[in-house]
């Protein structure tokens, strides 16, 4: 703090609580924000009342407990706000009332209209726990192409968004991809990975004002969780434009660190061209909005994931690798040395390792970068090796364990109980050295809590707990989820920890994580956010000045 001996500093909030945690080691008992800033902690409550003027919100939260706000290494900001705008499927509890929802939709289209939902749903939740079928859609929407994404690798549709899109009987799978199908060949709607792109390509994408408008209202969603920045896992240009609209219009209620997509479906020259066309390198933007860096998929999700091994449920499967070894270590040379940052989905072992590959190439070519320049997504499954090689070669990985709390299930089924008892071993990882940034990767608001919860479980949503030897302690978890993430940002010395000179990014508690049972977290919401000095989220009108 600078203070100018002339004019006194008057803060505009001035913080009582029962306890601060800084993440610095240090708790405190007071702070003190000024414009959208840190600028005085206390170990004492009245330490800071000589700062309070007249203009100054004294708030008494003498029974909340403060910590960073949480950064969300990994999550798709944008399809959550899209969703908004979409058929809700996530609501639906049958198949019946999913395909209702969809006829509905198509009685409210125009002629050849699209029929897009949320992707927020999963057939888990559905009472049949199936897909809904192409014979089903087709009968919901006859005349209207349905496209009903789940998730970022999988989805359903029905005959006439497969006309649209040109797929029949005789379309090979798209690289990357893959179109499910019947003994005849003829396709059953569903489809993967590049698959869901090469129909999706067809789906009028929405309104830049209304996508916009949906940024606001989806950002507020997670403010209200205790979210004060998201890192964008990946959107194409036109969505970092409605992400400028947001940004101007005064929307977002979190800062937002956007992932560029370069789509595998792209040759080495199309990447490359798509690279140098962008004109920026990561970094260009504000507080708010700020380029993170590219964006490439390397693998399938849960399905399509590449593993080492076979799968347990299709011991003819091991799923697919969308990049080449060879062109996409040269579109990420060229990348990087053009000042571009780079996170690579890989879910799957092998992916892993294949990716481990790739960024060692770059690296033998650029020569020793920044840490956090190379970045590996996921993870899911990894070997004492891979995980060596990913600490030697400076490489951060993004860390959710949201994904196994939310498909531990279907991972029993698709990759076996042992590989599933395996995802996202944290304190492996951690024991190796490695740098971690968490996250959630839901696509839909998710509470930090049930995540910092299911860290230091490994508890799950409907798969019970899975490897509690790979759990790690609470104060661990959150560390990963504010300093992690500020490190892989490039903003610890902004975001992360309560100290002065840090952007004022806070949220309030009814009890103290680090000193509660875990048990408790996982259904703990906040009774505040303030982001950027601004109250983002405020339950009980404490914050009021
Ligand atoms: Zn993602």
């Amino acid at each position: 703090m600078t203070r100018e001996p002339a004019e006194p500093l008057r803060l505009d909030y001035l913080i009582k609580a029962w306890a601060i945690h800084s993440m610095t080691g240090r708790t405190y008992r007071s702070v003190g924000l000024r414009g959208a800033e840190v600028v005085a902690v206390s170990a004492e409550p009245d330490g800071l009342d000589d700062l309070a003027g007249g203009g100054t919100a004294v708030v008494d939260a003498g029974d909340l407990t403060l910590l960073p706000a949480f950064a969300d290494s990994h999550e798709h900001l944008k399809e959550a706000s899209a969703n908004m705008l979409l058929v809700p499927v996530d609501k639906a509890r049958s198949v019946a009332e999913f395909t209702g929802m969809v006829a509905d939709a198509a009685r409210h289209a125009g002629p050849g209209g699209w029929v897009l939902t949320s992707m927020g749903w999963h057939e888990s939740n559905l009472a049949e726990n199936r897909l809904p079928t192409l014979a089903e859609l087709d009968a919901a929407a006859p005349d209207h192409p349905v496209l009903a994404r789940r998730g970022g690798h999988l989805a359903v549709t029905n005959s006439a968004a497969l006309r649209t899109a040109g797929v029949g009987a005789g379309t090979p799978d798209p690289p990357g991809g893959g179109i499910g199908r019947l003994a005849d060949g003829s396709p059953t709607g569903v489809l993967e990975g590049g698959a869901v792109y090469q129909v999706a390509a067809f789906a009028p994408p929405p309104d830049r004002v209304e996508l916009a408008t949906a940024l606001g209202t989806g950002s507020a969603a997670y403010a209200a969780l205790g979210v004060g920045t998201i890192r964008e896992a990946m959107i194409n240009l036109d969505e970092l434009l409605a992400y400028q609209d947001a940004r101007d219009r005064g929307l977002l209620a979190v800062r937002v660190r956007p992932m560029i997509r370069v789509g595998n479906e792209l040759s080495a020259e199309q990447a490359i061209a798509l690279i140098r066309g962008l004109g920026a390198r990561s970094g260009l933007g504000d507080d708010w909005l700020r380029i993170w860096g590219l964006k490439f998929v390397m693998d399938g999700g849960v399905e399509g994931g590449a593993l080492e091994q076979p799968y347990a449920d299709d011991p003819a499967q091991s799923g697919h690798l969308n990049w080449d070894v060879t062109a996409m270590t040269r579109v990420c040379t060229e990348g990087v040395r053009r000042g571009w940052r780079i996170g690579t989905h890989a879910a799957g072992d092998r992916a892993v390792r294949t990716l481990l590959e790739v960024y060692e190439g770059v690296v033998a070519q650029t020569g020793d970068l920044p840490p956090w320049t190379l970045v590996i997504e996921h993870a899911l499954l990894s070997d004492p090796a891979q995980r060596e090689r990913a600490v030697r070669g400076g490489f951060g990985v993004t860390v959710q364990h949201a994904l196994l709390w939310n498909m531990g299930s279907e991972m029993l089924l698709t990759w076996g109980p042992d590989r599933t008892r395996r995802v996202n071993p944290l304190d492996q990882w951690l024991a190796a050295g490695a740098s971690l940034a968490a996250g959630t990767d839901m696509a839909r608001p998710f509470n930090p809590m049930t995540n910092v919860w299911g860290m230091a479980t490994r508890g799950t949503k409907s798969a019970g707990i899975q490897g509690p030897e790979h759990a790690i302690d609470v104060a661990a978890a959150l560390r990963l989820y504010t300093q992690g993430t500020a490190d892989m940002l490039g903003e610890a010395h902004r975001l992360g920890s309560i100290t002065p000179g840090k952007l004022a990014d806070l949220v309030a508690y009814p009890l103290d994580p680090l000193a509660a049972d875990p048990a408790d977290l996982a259904s703990l919401t906040p009774v505040f956010t303030i982001v950027g000095g601004r109250p983002s989220y405020d339950r009980d009108k404490r914050l009021t000045r």
